[in-house]
């Protein structure tokens, strides 16, 4: 049985991204950047007011405070968006907005709150407070030069990052493509939701949870009728699958019963598998196969099963194809609210629910098939083998909500 780290380098290892697109800004975030992006503008665009007061020559207010506020002559007012025919000489000012552009012989900004109107001269203005040169003045280029790097090469577009392109000119972006991965369950016990349920049957609940994991990783869900457990219906959604998708994830039929069909039917439509078995609890009779360069992820049937294998080890593949360079759940401390064993050989990914000062709960019964407790986890405790955690103990826990 593989190690989940080893299982991991050689899925990665069989990853090749696809081309890269370019996507309009506004709908791309989240998306793993294809070039790096560069600065073809300061920022600030030129010097201009933090605030709505006026501007000054620091020196002219040196000596004002509200026992002897100083007067200079109002030469007129720049909204944002205008440039100032005046220069501010000695003994002058100018009114300003927040954006206004600094005029020139301007050195400081007062802000309005530290002014009131001369009421002998409504031609000037009273300033109260003294202050420092460039106060309230937002400098040309502080906050980015020109020709620096704005983003690298596999970051993910953040809504900060956004934020950073747009306000240097970009429109758009080159990104890696979206996957499409499409997403089988197989068995023939499964019933479609909605429908009612006949004796034996159950509702499919993973291609549902496995769409939501692909849209959070970035990649495309495509969803396939329900698949008997019946060798010939596997291989012909399958080979259908493969035409469509650049990447096929199954659930269920990987076990070692009678009735697990996807590895056969893999292989007979020309497929090769190039492992099975993982050794992590829940997950362990996992499937990695390849055809003409697509991925086969065939993931066990258990709910809970399908989930983790799906964050550990398909996760990863999807972002990979996107040109990602963070390819693995972010990992976060918390300290145990309560005691947690593994006596199992195996290691156990534990649901578990992380509060907002950091304290980690068991998020209920750890059974594969509960679902009500991973309704309430928001990460995964990697418990080693045959290991007792105790209450207090610093962890980290990786998340996926
Ligand atoms: P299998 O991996 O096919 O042996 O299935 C393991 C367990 O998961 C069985 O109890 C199945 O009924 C259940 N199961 C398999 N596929 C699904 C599915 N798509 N939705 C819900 N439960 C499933
Ligand atoms: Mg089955």
């Amino acid at each position: 049985m593989l190690e989940l780290e080893e299982a991991q380098q050689r899925i990665l290892a069989m990853v090749k991204p696809l081309a890269s697109e370019v996507a309009p800004l506004d709908i791309a975030v989240g998306r793993p950047l294809a070039e790096s992006m560069t600065a073809s503008i300061d920022l600030p665009v030129f010097d201009n007011s933090a605030m709505d007061g006026y501007a000054v020559r620091a020196e002219d207010v040196a000596r004002a405070s509200a026992d002897q506020p100083v007067s200079l002559r109002l030469l007129g007012r720049v909204a944002a968006g205008e440039i100032s025919r005046e220069e501010v000489r000695p003994g002058t000012c100018v009114r300003l907005f927040t954006g206004s552009p600094l005029p020139r012989g301007a050195d400081a900004v007062v802000m309005q709150e530290d002014t009131r109107p001369n009421p002998i001269q409504p031609d000037h203005v009273l300033f109260l407070e003294s202050l420092k040169t460039w106060e309230a003045v937002r400098l040309k280029g502080e906050d980015v030069r020109k020709g620096a790097v704005l983003t690298g090469i596999g970051e993910r577009l953040t809504t900060g990052r956004i934020a950073l392109l747009a306000a240097a000119g970009w429109k758009e972006v080159r990104v890696g493509s979206r996957p499409i991965v499409g997403l089988v369950a197989t068995g023939s016990e499964l019933q479609e939701g909605g429908q009612p349920l006949g004796p034996g049957q159950i509702y499919e609940s993973n291609r549902a949870t496995l769409s939501a994991l692909v849209f959070q990783a970035g990649g495309k869900p495509k969803i396939f009728p329900l698949v008997q457990d019946d060798l010939m219906a596997t291989q012909a959604f399958l080979e259908q699958a493969f035409a469509e998708c650049d990447v096929v994830v199954t659930s269920g039929g990987v076990s070692v019963g009678e009735f697990d069909f996807v590895k056969n039917a893999f292989e007979r439509m020309g497929g090769e598998l190039m492992f099975w078995k993982v050794a992590i609890k829940p997950g362990k009779p996992f499937v990695l196969g390849q055809w003409r360069g697509k991925l086969l992820f065939g993931l066990p049937g258990n709910p809970v099963s399908a989930l983790v294998t799906f964050l550990l080890l398909v996760r990863p593949a999807l972002l990979r194809l996107q040109g990602a360079s963070d390819l693995f759940l972010p990992a976060h401390n918390g300290i145990l609210a309560e005691a947690l064993v593994n006596r199992g050989d195996r290691r156990h990914f534990m649901r578990v629910a992380v509060g907002s000062g950091g304290n980690v709960h068991s998020a209920g019964t750890q059974a594969s098939h509960f679902l009500s407790s991973l309704a309430q986890a928001n990460g995964l405790l990697d418990v080693p083998p045959r290991t007792s955690l105790a209450t207090g103990e610093r962890v980290s826990v990786l998340r996926w909500e």
